[in-house]
């Protein structure tokens, strides 16, 4: 039900236009779709199946929920998980033929005690990031230790910090620690059939043949993955529109919305607009944000509300009307406004404005 006439419309064609970039790009290494977050918020289903059609053969998720959730829709390629993984649940890993990532002794051991050979396994090695994984010099052992488990290591990968800066050392020393890893294990007469190091950003910029795979992200649903380089080639594949609710004039003087943080400098006409900060439209976005109307930018006046926010449309040239489209994120007539745009406005990232749309927004696939 669309009561409020308020959605995200999925573009799954450019979804697959931004993943077939990516192939032809980095051929011969492949793309692994990285859908965790419900897809950077886009659907985390819908976009696996776009992806697979597309080509893709491998996804990747964060938690085990959400590779199950894929399996129960019927995904069946294979799928990575990325992050923290309870060994409680090393059996259902197993069940749904899912692959996790090892980055410690204690789990491993753990891991093992439940679940005690058999597993499909990547190991996530620290070569700057110091979030999960074993340094180079303690990997070594761990590796060996997955191996006398009887389980498959079949990748080794590790995760850049800033691969979407300018400054390139800091990665350049990522890749070195990395492949100084994979010669060692070489040495000792082990072969780590999936290799990959890259995601959205180092893929564009550090991607070597060596690697197989990249995994990539935030690009796939084309959004920048850099402030510093941008591609022309990506097209955005979320837009969210809404539709007016109420339109009024004000007098030169009244105060908008909570806290009276807006006060109207002249007699005004406004709109209210039925989204809100419980959809994941943020309150930090008060006084500051925009939409179009009629392919015009209108400024948001007030606080966001849970449920609504207002916005000034006296600089329209026809007064709008209760039911008339708004763009929150896309383009309406010649204008277009980016999740780039507003992660400025919020001092934040592109991924988290996407990821922060709740699942009160129906998406719509197109
Ligand atoms: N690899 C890992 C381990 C990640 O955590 C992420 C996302 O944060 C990605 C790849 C994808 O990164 P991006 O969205 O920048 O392509």
């Amino acid at each position: 039900m669309l009561s409020r006439e308020t959605f995200l419309e999925i573009d799954l064609s450019a979804y697959q236009h931004n993943i077939r970039f990516f192939t032809k790009k980095l051929f011969p290494t492949k793309v692994m779709a990285v859908v965790k977050s419900n897809a950077y918020g886009h659907g985390a289903v819908e976009i696996s199946q776009a992806a697979i059609e597309a080509g893709v053969d491998m996804l990747a998720v964060a938690f085990l929920e959400e590779a199950i959730e894929l399996r129960s829709e019927g995904i069946n390629v294979p799928i990575l998980i990325f992050n923290y993984f309870n060994p409680r649940y090393a059996s259902e890993a197993l069940k749904n033929n899912l692959t996790i990532t090892i980055y410690s002794k204690q789990q491993l051991n753990e891991i093992i005690r439940y679940v005690p050979h058999g597993l499909k396994v990547h190991l996530n090695l620290d070569t700057g990031m110091r979030r999960l994984g074993p340094s180079v010099e303690e990997a070594y052992e761990l590796a060996e230790n997955i191996l006398k488990a009887g389980y498959e290591l079949e990748g080794v990968y590790t995760h850049f910090a800033v691969a979407d800066e300018t400054e390139e050392r800091f990665t350049i020393a990522q890749i070195t620690k990395y492949r100084h890893f994979i010669e060692k294990l070489k040495k000792a007469g082990v072969n780590i059939k999936m290799l990959h190091v890259a995601n959205s950003a180092g893929s564009l910029r550090f991607n070597y043949p060596v690697f197989n795979y990249a995994r990539i992200g935030v690009a796939s649903y084309g959004l920048q993955p850099s402030e510093e380089f941008l591609i022309d080639d990506l097209i955005p594949v979320l837009s969210w529109k809404s539709a007016i609710s109420y339109v009024k004039k004000i007098k030169k003087g009244d105060s908008i919305s909570y806290g009276r943080t807006f006060i109207a400098p002249r007699d005004m006409i406004v709109a209210t607009v039925p989204v809100g900060y419980g959809d994941g439209y943020s309150r930090g976005l008060s006084n500051k944000g925009e939409v179009l109307i009629s392919g015009k930018r209108c400024k948001i006046v007030g606080r966001v509300c849970m449920d609504q926010f207002v916005v000034d449309v006296s600089n329209l040239k026809q007064k709008p009307k209760m039911g008339d489209e708004v763009v929150l994120i896309g383009k309406q007539g010649e204008d277009h406004i980016t999740t780039e745009e507003i992660a400025r406005l919020l001092d934040t990232i592109n991924y988290e404005i996407t990821c922060a749309i709740t699942s009160r927004v129906p998406r719509i696939y197109l």
